[in-house]
């Protein structure tokens, strides 16, 4: 890294000289004036690397920290994944991991935003207050065992194929190091384990952030297991998740149909416009919906009808559009057909509002800390996985994504909301083989077993070293703030959410 500063020096230096002597400054003074604030420039170019290259104690201790814990955080993320709790029935999850965090020393707060399965984990005071989220729900019938073929372990039973196990451990355990240094003095601030449940369906996050319980912290982060590693600089989709219904009135299909009115006709109209207005909108908007209501029985005139329907666009203005142009079409399509239509907002995100200056931060440690080794057997494992999906057969991703070109790829998070409240740095950490589809049964088997649990402990290593950095380096943590001022300029979060509660589902069904 020191090599790097002394190019940087030689070449400016020597570009300089190369500039024609009678355009060149003029006096030796004036020459000797340039030269140091070249040499000063160099300096503070690469001043984030060689921290990143020197790590402080501190950082060391935190990362030492994590490996003193790896047993337990492993145990913390195999027993989220056997539990495999969906959307707002985490409750054996949540419990587990609030547990741990209360058994560790942190204030523990249940119960957030109206959810039961939401927590708060804090430790420390004053500021700065650093936040890191955690997740923790699976997904409907994806059960599977940790093997290289698809083998669900409860046939139709819910799994983590979205890797959410490691994600609400690892945070933790990433949260344990700080406090850890907080408690030894080594650190000044507060750290804050955010237990956000449902990222799945509702958007655990969309209602704590409506709730401000975002508001006063400097930054979050967050990370998500995928199939290669690297510090995020692109966005999520911004959505907005609806229905619209649609009533008419019922008639005998065949003895007096002329005094009906079909819903299902205005269901009818009303997707056959949003079709149309395909043609008419931007390649990057994406529309999706199904029918989710529509009669019972032909003979019937069917008195209500129910369309469920998605907008997505990597800016949320244009999903705003999106919906204004869908809300036209419900109205539309009632008058048409004599019915009446109402369109409900249920659910939304926010695109995920990057930060550059945040990423060089987690990059940096990422670059520092290395990719995890993988054995024979991992590497088979892996190539195992990749056979039986039809992906190239390569294992493990053995880089780091550099911070350029990366691809975005469609999806949408809660974490987006959370993004315009306080600046988040995200991070993507390979916890399954390169290629393989998320939301399906490779990556529950890797979040299982050997493979996932390297790339948690990396994870959380990776975060808790760039939380360390922001705690140690008020200009870095003043950086990653001006560069989200900058960005959301006048524009304030409003969650696309009905007022009132999140729609718990039935007590009686915590399986
Ligand atoms: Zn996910």
């Amino acid at each position: 890294m020191h090599g790097s500063i002394v190019r940087c020096i030689v070449e400016a230096q020597s570009s300089l000289r190369s500039i024609p002597k009678q355009i060149r400054l003029g006096s030796a003074s004036m020459r000797r004036f340039v030269a140091v604030t070249v040499t000063m420039l160099c300096l503070l170019l690469h001043v984030g690397s060689v921290q990143a290259a020197n790590p402080s104690v501190v950082k060391r201790a935190a990362v030492a920290s994590i490996d003193r814990h790896s047993a337990e955080i492993i145990h913390l993320s195999d027993q989220v994944w056997a539990f495999a709790e969906t959307a707002l029935r985490e409750h054996r999850s949540a419990e587990l991991l609030a547990g741990y965090a209360q058994a560790q020393g942190f204030r523990v707060e249940r119960g957030i935003s109206g959810m039961p399965t939401a927590f708060l984990a804090s430790f420390g005071e004053g500021k700065p207050i650093i936040g890191i989220m955690g997740e923790y729900d699976a997904l409907p019938g994806l059960s599977q065992q940790a093997t290289a073929t698809k083998a669900p372990l409860v046939q139709g039973a819910p799994g983590h194929g979205c890797g959410h196990n490691m994600f609400g451990a690892g945070s933790l355990g990433a949260a344990l190091a700080i406090k850890e240094q907080i408690e030894a003095g080594k650190l000044k601030g507060t750290i804050r384990y955010y237990g956000t449940p449902a990222e799945e369906a509702v958007g655990g996050k969309t209602y704590m952030a409506r709730d401000g319980v975002f508001d006063d912290v400097d930054v979050m982060l967050a990370w998500h297991p995928g199939d290669r590693t690297m510090a995020d600089t692109v966005s999520s989709q911004a959505m907005v998740d609806v229905i619209v219904e649609f009533k008419g009135r019922s008639a005998h299909a065949a003895y007096d149909p002329w005094n009906g009115r079909s819903a299902l006709d205005g269901v009818e109209v009303f997707l056959h416009g949003v079709n149309l207005m395909r043609e008419h909108i931007k390649p990057s908007s994406r529309l999706h919906y199904s029918i989710v209501a529509g009669g019972d029985v032909p003979n019937v005139v069917p008195e209500n009808a129910k369309v469920w329907l998605w907008a997505r666009d990597w800016q949320r203005t244009e999903v705003e559009d999106l919906l204004a142009r869908v809300r036209k079409l419900a109205e539309g399509a009632a008058i048409m057909t004599e019915t009446s239509s109402s369109l409900s907002v249920q659910a939304g995100s926010w695109e995920l509002l990057t930060n550059l200056a945040g990423a060089r931060l987690l990059n940096d440690n990422l670059q520092w800390l290395g990719i995890p080794k993988y054995s024979a057997e991992e590497d088979q494992f892996a190539r195992a996985i990749q056979r039986a999906t039809g992906t190239d057969v390569m294992g493990m991703s053995a880089s780091i994504e550099s911070l350029e070109g990366q691809e975005p790829e469609g999806g949408s998070t809660d974490v987006g909301d959370v993004s315009w409240v306080a600046p988040t740095l995200h991070l993507t950490v390979a916890t399954a083989p390169r290629g393989t589809p998320s939301h399906a049964w490779p990556v529950v088997a890797t979040g299982g077993m050997s493979i996932g649990h390297k790339g948690m402990l990396f994870a959380a290593k990776t975060l808790a070293a760039t939380m360390v950095d922001l705690y140690e380096r008020p200009a870095s943590l003043k950086d990653v703030r001006a560069e989200f001022e900058k960005k959301r300029g006048d524009v304030r979060f409003k969650a696309y959410l009905p007022d009132g509660p999140p729609p718990l589902p039935a007590a009686a069904s915590h399986e």
